[in-house]
């Protein structure tokens, strides 16, 4: 009897042990196939992303600015699961690629599958339905969260190879750092030249990009990243984003875009709250760029996200009347908390509850009416 019981414990011990280990499989089980959305459909979706905004650093950043944020416009709330087809705590290349093609893949990867398998991405099928297309960052065009849109390369390192997406089928405006990726590479290939002859105009100061109000744009405005906003970006991001949006919206088609707000999660790894605040601030002034595009053009759905949360951040005090925050960090890496969606403009209620990231490309190939197979 003694012996039975010491076995089925064993046993007991046995299922829980291998049903806690993190393998690639078990990491997929509970993604959604089928997305379903009612209410009016959008014709053109700006997508924003906050690398590494959890709540805490929303909440970090309303604090600062005494109460409010222009994001508070989103009605529609939700909560996304981050988790890569590799790991519990994902990277921003398998979360991008997750909300940007609907399949998990392991850390690292970019618009490809676990088994190397290029994914066809949100941007591309915009792109391929005629629409205008657009990517906007802080950091270098090059790096993992923009690429995530429009690259197919195994390592998010591969910044050269990730610049030559940018020629033959890149987005009609891009706007941020990464200069040197398409003209300082190791091989001596120049690729603002190819593409000039795309006819895309390459511009590298923020003052001459606002001054273009049609065509294809290619704004590097840093050899690599953009400086912090501590260190003087100033209000590249909101007029880069202004500048694109209304480029885009020449097209009578409709548009895709995706912004972010780089370095909200470069703040996180620092632990460096005022990194981290005056981020989260510049990437609100963004978001208020593109509510009022919303508001004003009634056809024009905002999703507002994270890719995932960094440094575990949380808000052990502060206070609303003064902007003070005092913050703790758990982590200088990221974390697998879900992160906030809000939205706004039509379309909008179909991203309220709990659910996969994945299931944001699945939410826009339908508000869209795209289907997978086109
Ligand atoms: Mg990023
Ligand atoms: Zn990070």
């Amino acid at each position: 009897m003694k012996r039975t019981i010491f076995f089925s414990a064993m046993l007991i011990m046995l299922v829980i042990v291998s049903g806690c280990r993190q393998t690639a499989e078990s990491q997929l089980q509970d993604v959604s196939s089928k997305v379903l959305v009612s209410g009016k459909k959008p014709k053109n979706i700006i997508f924003m992303i906050g690398d590494g905004m959890g709540i805490s650093q929303v909440y970090a950043g309303m604090t600062a600015n005494k109460g409010h944020l222009n994001l508070e416009k989103c009605a529609y709330t939700g909560l996304q699961k981050t988790f890569s087809a590799s790991d519990y705590i994902t990277d921003s290349a398998a979360s991008g690629t997750a909300m940007a093609s609907g399949t998990k893949t392991k850390n690292g990867i970019l618009g490809k599958d676990t088994t190397g398998k290029d994914v066809k991405t949100i941007l591309e099928y915009a792109r391929d339905h005629g629409l205008a297309t657009g990517l906007v960052a802080t950091s270098a065009i090059t790096h993992a969260t923009p690429a995530s849109f429009i690259a197919h390369v195994k390592s998010r390192n591969q910044y050269e190879d990730i610049a030559r997406f940018f020629i033959r089928h890149g987005p009609d405006v891009f706007i941020g750092g990464g200069r040197d990726n398409f003209a300082s590479r190791k091989d001596g290939e120049n690729l603002l030249d190819s593409l000039k002859a795309q006819g895309y105009r390459v511009i590298f100061s923020m003052d001459s990009i606002e001054q273009v109000k049609h065509g294809k744009l290619a704004g590097l405005t840093a050899p690599v990243h953009n400086p912090p906003m501590t260190e003087g970006r100033g209000n590249m991001l909101p007029e880069a984003t202004a500048t694109a949006l209304n480029i885009l919206s020449n097209d009578p088609d409709g548009f895709f875009i995706m912004i972010e707000g780089s370095q909200i999660d470069w703040g996180g790894h620092a632990n460096d709250q005022k990194y981290v605040i005056t981020e989260m601030l510049d990437f609100d002034n963004a978001v208020k760029q593109a509510l009022d595009f919303a508001e004003k053009d009634g056809n024009t759905l905002v999703v507002i996200t994270a890719d995932h949360e960094t440094g575990g951040m949380a808000l052990n005090g502060g206070n609303l009347k003064t902007g003070k925050v005092e913050a703790a960090f758990t982590t200088k890496g990221h974390t697998a908390v879900m992160v906030p969606v809000f939205a706004y403009g039509p379309g909008a209620e179909n991203f309220t509850g709990i659910y996969d990231n994945t299931d944001i490309f699945r939410k826009f190939m339908a508000l869209y009416g795209f289907s997978a197979t086109d």
